[in-house]
């Protein structure tokens, strides 16, 4: 294959800083900034039963607050993250992309996504993303910047208050899960996704209180960031996004592969298995002629078995959702039939991934591309 390489990008300079939110700050800070206001200490509880119980985030709404305060609680507090740009909703409504605008004008986008016994919240952790798949729309926009722990909660927010308005067919209820499968390569922006899963899974009145078992970080495989997730002992769900079983072809099609190795991303999922007891997903996106040959297949099996038994591990093929322009498409359904039987034919667990949202520019930063300007040629 052949094209230009786009650097990798991990640590983007941040330009300006989003406005400070609740989501933002721990427990104690909440506290701090509550008597900073001039109210008592209870009053920090009180704010959070608004919007992690009641998901209200208007801050003159909280009717047991003194009235006196309100507004300058919501200017302190509560600024406005997520300006809702377009929404798109297909599958009958029970998927709805929305693209948000941040503060700086940088875009990012969630979908919800209605399945019979749940309800599915796909996130972005960064505007852009600096891992640079040359198959992925995001990749070619470049990384603009992490995204502050609250623009990620804020997501969670706005989704759950969509679906207790009624506004996807089937459910008022919360959500179940949370995929970080959005814009971006959430394990490099460690904190501010570790913060806000933390936020997730508080017990009300301060977090969610959504189970780890419901929330899935994927990455495109930051060895050491793996690692560290091991070690902070949550049964979260990983997910790992392989997309080629050799060398060779990852270094070219998941960048980051020059630096971390298919072996070692693949010890450091198997060592996260074993310590979680939660079993880990290969994300392998199926791309026409270039890693679904059954030769790939049987590369891929080889790999997961020298890591021990199949327990530990899924495959999750993904259908290509081919952006508008590119050489990378789906799969051939006769390839795809035969690489799903190589995988199954050595016992490995395997399913293909149902294409929600394809109609409405499902494949990851395709809704933001439409919306963002050309990029200008360098000077
Ligand atoms: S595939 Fe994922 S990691 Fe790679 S550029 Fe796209 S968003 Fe980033």
């Amino acid at each position: 294959m052949t094209g230009t390489m786009l650097p990798i990008v991990f640590d983007p300079p941040m330009r300006g800083k989003p406005p400070r939110h609740w989501f933002d700050l721990t427990h104690d800070e909440r506290v701090d900034a509550t008597v900073r206001l001039g109210l008592p200490k209870f009053r920090a509880d009180q704010i959070s039963r608004h919007v992690f119980d009641r998901l209200e985030d208007d801050a003159t709404r909280f009717t047991d607050i003194p009235a006196a305060i309100r507004g300058e609680l919501g200017e302190q507090l509560f600024p406005e993250l997520l300006e809702r740009v377009t929404q798109r909703a297909t599958d009958d409504g029970r998927t709805v992309k929305t693209l948000w605008k941040l503060f700086d004008g940088s875009l990012l986008e969630s979908v919800l996504m209605r399945y019979t016994h749940r309800t599915t919240l796909c996130i972005s952790s960064q505007a852009g993303c600096g891992m640079a798949c040359p198959f992925c729309a995001t990749g070619q926009g470049g990384l603009k910047r992490n995204l502050s722990q609250a623009e990620i909660v804020a997501q969670v927010l706005k989704a759950d208050q969509q679906l207790a308005a009624g506004a996807v067919p089937g459910t008022t209820g919360r959500l179940n899960n949370i995929v970080f499968m959005g814009m971006g390569e959430p394990l490099a922006n460690y904190r501010q996704v570790l913060g806000s899963i933390r936020t997730f899974l508080e017990p009300g009145p301060n977090g969610f209180g959504m189970s780890a078992r419901g929330i899935t970080v994927s990455t495109v495989g930051l060895v050491p960031r793996i690692q560290q997730l091991t070690e902070e002992g949550l049964p979260l769900t990983l997910a790992v996004s392989l997309h080629a079983p050799d060398d060779e072809l990852r270094d070219e099609i998941v960048p980051i592969n020059n630096r971390y190795k298919v072996d070692e991303v693949v010890d450091a999922a198997w060592e996260y298995a074993k310590a979680t007891k939660r079993r880990v997903s290969i994300e392998y996106a199926m791309m026409r002629d270039i890693n679904d040959q059954v030769e790939r297949a049987e590369l891929l099996a080889q790999v997961l078995k020298r890591r021990g038994d199949w327990g530990w591990v899924h495959v999750n093929l993904i259908p290509l959702n081919p952006t508008p322009g590119s050489r990378w498409t789906a799969s051939r359904k006769a390839d795809e039939k035969a690489f799903i039987e190589t995988l199954e034919r050595r016992g490995v667990p395997v399913t293909l991934r149902d294409t929600r949202g394809q109609d409405i520019d499902g494949a990851c930063g395709q809704l933001a591309a439409k919306n963002t300007p050309e990029p200008q040629p360098a000077a």
